[in-house]
């Protein structure tokens, strides 16, 4: 083997290297932001702005009366304000930052996600 092969082949192994270290290093981060986001507490439906909002933990317990707009099937899992990943029951929200929301949760603030 020539030494012009074998600089060749350690060029492309550090190079390999680099590439599966960054991989690593995006992987870490992501991880970390998904925890932090889970850790947010959740909002309590007498917390002031969410009640000011109506928001409800159950979309089912909605006040009818009050938000005539409410429909069974609006929930923030179909709320395009809602955020974070959809596997998790409760999620970061636009309208309430610092807190998190239930996925069958509600509020007067919901806005349906695009089709
Ligand atoms: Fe849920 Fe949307 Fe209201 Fe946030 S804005 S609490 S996601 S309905």
């Amino acid at each position: 083997m020539s030494a012009q092969t074998i600089n060749s082949s350690r060029r492309r192994f550090f190079g390999q290297l680099a590439v599966a270290s960054v991989g690593v290093a995006v992987v870490l981060v992501t991880t970390e932001q998904a925890s932090a986001q889970a850790a947010l507490p959740e909002l309590s439906e007498s917390d002031p702005t969410g009640a000011a909002l109506g928001y409800r933990a159950d979309s089912s317990k909605v006040d009818a009366a009050k938000y005539p707009n409410h429909k069974p099937d609006q929930m923030c899992s179909g709320c395009n304000l809602v955020q974070g990943n959809g596997a998790d029951d409760l999620r970061p929200c636009a309208i309430f930052p610092g807190k998190s929301v239930r996925n069958k949760g509600w509020c007067a603030a919901f806005v349906p996600k695009p089709a």
